[in-house]
């Protein structure tokens, strides 16, 4: 067990790292950062920022020595920088895991090797893969293999010509051709893993994605039946126990003719587990601090069903009176038993996550009643 008040590092350092960092000072630790952005939200309050780049040999070696053990808040970190500092210290989950998350390519090559449920999809690194892409493939999405995010890097194709110009959009980098699926609704399962193979599971959560990023979760899942959550949950235990991955993780299902399909899996914290930190006993970033350590795993069970609703960028605009406009906190505010959360991010931009709220009811099945409320205060 590695204890307080030893210093534990994070490689990235966003939203998903200042909530590790806040995780960990409250267990006692100290937290160093490594993220080459000098306005790093977790760098902000971390006990020391490195401000290098990911594969910077001098700051991983200063890492190591500094450091007990070292996790990851980003999947894009090189798996190669993961593999240099498990030469020196634990790190955690490992970067064979981390390798298979950051390549859709590698991701549903590792999901047809265990045969687990996910859409038709077919490896592009040549047009030639597109002119031989069978029909049934389409509608399809194309998706960058790598470094891909919230929707970014991704282009609905009609045809086998429409794949092509999007191919050629992305600079004929390696990419998936997916199939397009009729969804009834998305879902992802968090869980957290320790080095002997517990896991604990967080309540299931349902997601609603605006233009290919997390809108509104809520937890638990309120149309999700029983037996696909105990699917979903031998899925994701299968998908952690095959990587023999240590921390928390996160598998997105869609829900599509009532079957589950694995969309994609975040070797991290994710978005649709912000709610645990207001709704559960342990949240998914103290269960990360905890894996990490080699403590015990918290309780993972919700004291409360919630929602989140993230908060974007878009909500900081020049009003025609040449005024800024801004979210009306004084309303969000008053909403009771709402959460609010703001990353400390200087600049809003369009699509950039600036924060998310978490209400705590009881009455969660109302969800859209009250995201509608929530959007009507933010805009
Ligand atoms: P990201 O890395 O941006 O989260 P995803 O592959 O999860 O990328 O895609 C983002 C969202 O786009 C999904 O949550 C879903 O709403 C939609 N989407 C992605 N792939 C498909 C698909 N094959 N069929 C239908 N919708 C999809
Ligand atoms: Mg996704």
């Amino acid at each position: 067990m590695i204890l307080p008040p030893a210093t534990i590092g994070v490689l990235g350092g966003g939203q998903l790292g200042r909530y590790f960092v806040l995780a960990a000072h409250k267990l006692g630790y100290r937290v160093l950062v490594l993220d080459p952005d000098k306005q790093s939200v977790a760098g902000q309050i971390a006990d020391e920022h490195i401000i290098a780049a990911y594969d910077d040999v001098n700051a991983l070696n200063y890492m190591a020595t500094i450091c007990a053990a070292v996790t990851t808040e980003f999947e894009n970190i090189p798996a190669d920088t993961l593999d240099y500092l498990a030469g020196h210290i634990p790190v955690r989950p490992d970067a064979a895991a981390v390798r298979i998350c950051q390549n859709r390519s590698r991701e549903k090559s590792f999901l047809q090797a265990h045969d687990i449920p996910h859409a038709a999809s077919l490896n592009i690194t040549t047009e030639q893969d597109i002119l031989m892409s069978p029909a049934s493939i389409y509608p399809g999405i194309i998706k960058l293999a790598s470094s891909g995010y919230d929707g970014k890097g991704q282009q609905i194709v009609e045809n086998k010509s429409e794949a092509l110009a999007a191919f050629n959009q992305f600079n004929s980098q390696p990419c998936v051709l997916e199939k397009k699926l009729d969804l009834d609704y998305e879902v992802s399962v968090v869980l957290a893993r320790d080095d002997c193979g517990n896991i604990e599971f967080f309540p299931v959560a349902q997601n609603v994605h605006k233009h290919g990023i997390l809108d509104v979760s809520v937890m638990p899942a309120p149309a999700f039946p029983d037996h696909l959550r105990v699917e979903a949950e031998s899925i994701a235990r299968l998908i952690a126990g095959k990587m023999d991955y240590i921390g928390t993780m996160a598998v997105e299902f869609f829900v599509a003719g009532g079957q589950l399909l694995v969309n994609e899996i975040a070797p991290r914290p994710h978005n649709s587990g912000h709610a645990t930190i207001d709704a559960c006993y342990t949240s998914q970033f103290e269960q990360q601090v905890r894996a990490l350590c080699g403590l015990p795993l918290g309780d993972s069970r919700a004291h409360s069903s919630a929602i989140m609703i993230n908060i974007l960028g878009d909500h900081w605009y020049q009003g025609s009176d040449g005024q800024t406009k801004t979210p009306d906190w004084q309303a969000l505010l008053s909403i009771p038993a709402l959460k609010l959360h703001l990353y400390g991010k200087e600049e809003p931009r369009p699509g950039r996550k600036m924060g998310h709220l978490t209400i705590l009811t009881e009455q969660s099945g109302n969800w859209d009643l009250m995201a509608a409320n929530v959007r009507q205060k933010l805009s």
